[in-house]
C-alpha cells in the first residue's frame, strides 16, 4: 500500500475537475478550494482513496455560498424569530432578485435625474394605508420608534419626555427593551399606570412643558389577563398641555396594515390612525409577511421631518427590501398570511394525504399518525391566540436527525412524540418534509 500522503492529488490536480471548475464560477474559488482541502485531508488519513478526491470534493461542495440554509419550518409558530421570520413570496423573492443588480432604485428613468428613494414601495404603502398621510421605510421596526424618539423627543425644544404605561415597557427579544433603546438615543421615560392598569387620568397628569409624545406600545409578546386596563389610543390621540397638541405614537409591532379577522385583538395601522394616532410604527416581517423593515405611518409633515432628519440616513433600507416589499404590498398573498387562512380542514386533509403517500411500514414502524395540534403566530404578535392546528405525530428521537438533515426540519416535541405541524409550513414543502422523515428514518428515498 503506497504512502496516503505521497498519492494524495495535488490541489490544482483536483481542481482541474470539470465539476470542481463549474463549482469555481458558481461559488467563487475559496469555497471550492476548501472543499478540495477537506477532501486531501481525508486522503492523507488514508480515509479516501486518491482516485475519489475530487469526488469526495464535489460531494463536500456547499449548496451555496451562505452558510445560511432552508430549513422547513413544522413547529406551528408562523412568524418564528430563529427561523427569520416572515418567509417572503415567490413574488417577493423574484423582485429582491431583479433589484439585485442595477436598478433604478432612485432614479427616475424619464427625465434622467434622481428619484424618490423606493418610490414604488413607498406608493403601496400609502395605497395600502389611505389614512396615513405620509409613509417612510427604516431598517426595522426598533429603527422606527428610534427615528420617532430621536427626532421628537431631542430635547432642542425643552421637550425630551416620553410618556409610557409602566405595562407597555416591553422586552422585544434577545435582552433588548424599547424602554432602553429610546434611552440611548437621548430621551427620558416617563412611566405611568402600574403593570396591571392605567387611566387616562394618568397620561394626563404626567404631561407638562417637557413632554415630547405619548407612547402606546402593543405587548405583542406577552399578555396579562384579569384585573387589568389599558387606555385606548382613540382617548389618548389629541391630548394637550399649555394649549399645545401632544403628538400620539403608536407602535403595534406586528404590521398589520388592516384589522384581521383570525386575531382579532392585534392592533392594526388604519385602526391606530382612524382613532386619531399621529405616527404609527411597526415591523415589516411579522404579520405583514415582508421583509425585515419598519414602517412609519402618519401625519404627512410629521412623517417629512423624520425622512429629512440626519439620523434618517443611518437607518436608510436597502434596494432589495423595498422590492421585497414592494412586492409583499402587491403581490399573491404571502407565505405569512397564507398560513393565517389555513382551516383546520384543510390541514387535516394534507396530513391524511401526506401519511397515505408514506410506506406502510415506515408508518407502522414510526407509529406515524395525524393529530389536532396548536399553532401560534410567535414572537410576531397576538400572544396567548392559539390556532387551531394539525400535525403529524413521530417517535421524539426523529428530532435531531430531522434538524441535522437537508433540508433540515424543526419541529415541536409534545409529551415524547415530534410533532411536524402543518400550520406553517407550504403545501408545496410537503413532498420535501416526506423525504427528510424517510432519510431520516433510515428508509431513504424511492
Ligand atoms: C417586534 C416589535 C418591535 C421591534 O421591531 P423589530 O422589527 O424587531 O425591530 C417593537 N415594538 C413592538 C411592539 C414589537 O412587537
Amino acid at each position: 500500500m503506497p504512502d496516503p500522503r505521497r498519492a494524495t492529488p495535488r490541489t490544482d490536480h483536483v481542481l482541474a475537475d470539470d465539476r470542481l471548475q463549474a463549482a469555481v464560477t458558481r461559488l467563487g474559488p475559496t469555497l471550492v478550494k476548501q472543499a478540495v482541502v477537506r477532501a486531501q485531508e481525508l486522503c492523507r488519513a488514508g480515509e479516501v482513496a486518491p482516485d475519489e478526491v475530487a469526488d469526495v470534493a464535489v460531494a463536500g461542495l456547499p449548496a451555496a455560498a451562505t452558510t445560511m440554509r432552508r430549513v422547513l419550518n413544522a413547529t406551528g409558530v408562523v412568524v418564528h424569530t430563529n427561523l427569520g421570520r416572515a418567509p417572503l413570496s415567490g413574488a417577493a423573492v423574484e423582485a429582491v432578485r431583479t433589484a439585485a443588480g442595477a436598478t433604478d432604485v432612485e432614479l427616475d428613468l424619464a427625465t434622467g435625474q434622481r428619484g424618490r428613494r423606493g418610490r414604488g414601495a413607498l406608493e403601496a404603502l400609502a395605497a395600502a394605508v389611505p389614512d396615513a398621510g405620509g409613509v417612510h421605510v427604516v431598517n426595522n421596526g426598533a429603527a422606527a420608534l428610534a427615528l420617532v424618539t430621536r427626532v421628537l423627543a431631542r430635547g432642542d425644544d425643552g421637550r425630551d419626555t416620553v410618556v409610557i404605561a409602566r405595562g407597555e415597557l416591553v422586552e422585544i427579544g434577545d435582552g433588548f427593551r424599547i424602554p432602553e433603546l429610546m434611552e440611548s438615543v437621548g430621551a427620558s421615560l416617563r412611566e405611568v399606570g402600574t403593570t396591571n392598569r392605567v387611566h387616562l387620568a394618568d397620561y394626563t397628569s404626567a404631561l407638562d412643558d417637557s413632554t415630547a409624545f405619548v407612547l402606546k406600545v402593543h405587548p405583542s409578546n406577552f399578555a396579562v389577563t384579569g384585573f387589568t386596563s389599558s387606555v385606548p389610543a382613540r382617548d389618548l390621540a389629541g391630548l394637550e398641555h399649555a394649549g399645545r397638541r401632544v403628538p400620539l405614537v403608536v407602535d403595534i409591532g406586528s404590521g398589520l396594515l388592516e384589522a384581521h379577522p383570525r386575531l382579532p385583538h392585534e392592533p392594526d395601522a388604519a385602526q391606530a390612525l382612524r382613532e386619531g394616532a399621529d405616527l404609527v410604527t411597526a415591523s415589516g416581517d411579522k404579520l405583514l409577511g415582508g421583509p425585515q423593515a419598519g414602517l412609519l405611518l402618519g401625519e404627512a409633515g410629521l412623517v417629512e421631518r423624520l425622512r429629512r432628519d440626519p439620523f434618517a440616513r443611518a437607518l436608510r433600507v436597502d434596494k432589495l427590501t423595498l422590492a421585497a416589499l414592494e412586492a409583499t404590498l402587491t403581490g399573491p398573498v404571502p407565505p405569512v398570511r397564507a398560513a393565517l387562512a389555513r382551516s383546520v380542514d384543510d390541514l387535516r386533509a394534507r396530513a391524511h394525504a401526506i401519511l397515505r403517500a408514506w410506506p406502510a411500514d415506515l408508518v407502522a414502524s414510526l407509529a406515524a399518525e395525524v393529530v389536532d395540534s396548536s399553532g401560534a403566530v410567535g414572537g410576531g404578535g397576538a400572544p396567548g391566540v392559539e390556532l387551531p392546528s394539525v400535525a403529524l405525530s413521530l417517535p421524539e428521537h426523529l428530532a435531531a436527525p430531522l434538524r441535522a438533515g437537508e433540508p433540515p426540519v424543526l419541529g415541536r416535541t409534545v409529551r415524547g412524540r415530534l410533532l411536524l405541524d402543518l400550520l406553517a409550513l407550504d403545501p408545496a414543502e410537503d413532498d420535501a418534509l416526506t423525504d427528510a422523515v424517510r432519510r431520516a428514518a433510515g428508509a431513504g428515498t424511492p
